[in-house]
């Protein structure tokens, strides 16, 4: 029987195949979980780009439902909790794999980012997270979680990380007073902080050639690690496997954010 057997949840930030909650649903999937989806809204309705790229992955496992959600608007955030309540009654998993920065704020050095950048930033990589978790806290079972996507960025300088960097550190320290409020009902919140993986996200961060070329050269493992990973490490603390674990924030990096030297070699003549 499937880890996730009888269990229930939703997922929040497919955008394509490339997408890690894509990579995290697959292992949801395989252990047998219930799970409603949401996509970006289209511009166009006539023309369903975003809801079609979400439905071709999901619908041939099952998905309970496939809606629209702009995590800057607090009304579709309620239909999507109403939805998830109407269909399920109770959920045990919430996964929030979400994060936008303005190209011009993000590119740019942090000194040159503009307030409506950062704001907007804040708003949909961090307070998603926090609204998320308002909605979800009366609808999650005892030993139920809730997971989110950070980077090492957000505990140290990555350069080219830039904005985004502060807003993981912003993510992460919610996680851990999320962690703290939900605790006493025995519910859990965790992230994921992953090593980079090719998606639309990471393109629009640095030069993601050469931040695989770091991995490689200089995590312990000396290698870059597959969205696959991501996905069965996230699955774990989603599950009860991970009962005891919250306010966690697990690597899964080939090892990288444990180094403080590049190997010595590096310096060879
Ligand atoms: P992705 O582009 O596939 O996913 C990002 C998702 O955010 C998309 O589905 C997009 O539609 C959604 N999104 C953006 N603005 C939104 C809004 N206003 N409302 C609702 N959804 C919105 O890229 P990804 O790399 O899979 O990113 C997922 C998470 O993983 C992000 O938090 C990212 O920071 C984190 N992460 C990524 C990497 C990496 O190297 N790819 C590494 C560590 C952490």
């Amino acid at each position: 029987m499937g880890l996730f057997e009888g269990k229930k949840g939703i997922v929040l930030g497919i955008a394509n195949d490339h997408s890690i909650a894509w990579a995290i649903t697959q292992q949801l999937f395989a252990e047998g979980a219930e799970i409603g989806f949401t996509h970006l809204p289209d511009k166009d309705p006539a023309r369903p780009k975003n809801e079609n790229k979400v439905r071709k992955l999901v619908d041939p496992h099952g998905a309970k439902f496939v809606i629209p959600c702009d995590v800057t608007s607090d009304e579709q955030l309620d239909t999507v909790f109403e939805k998830t309540e109407q269909e399920f009654g109770k959920i045990d998993f919430v996964l929030h794999s979400i994060a936008f920065a303005p190209p011009a704020d993000l590119t740019g050095p942090v000194y040159r980012c503009s307030r409506d950048g950062f704001k907007l930033a804040m708003e949909i990589s961090v307070y998603s997270l926090i609204a998320m978790a308002g909605r979800a806290q009366g609808l999650l079972n005892e030993g139920g979680s809730m997971l989110t996507l950070s980077y090492l960025g957000g505990e140290r300088v990555i350069p080219g990380y830039n904005l985004m960097g502060l807003c993981k550190s912003a993510l992460e320290s919610a996680v851990g007073y999320l962690a703290s409020e939900f605790g006493p009902e025995g519910k859990r919140v965790n992230a994921v902080s992953a090593g980079p993986v090719k998606t639309v996200s990471a393109s629009g961060v640095g030069d993601i050639k050469k931040m695989f070329q770091l991995y490689e050269t200089f995590s312990p493992m000396r290698r870059n690690i597959t969205a696959e990973e991501v996905g069965k490490s996230s699955m774990f603390l989603l599950s009860d496997y991970a009962s005891g674990i919250t306010g966690e924030v697990l690597h899964v990096d080939a090892g990288y954010h444990c180094v403080a030297a590049p190997p010595l070699d590096a310096f060879d003549e």
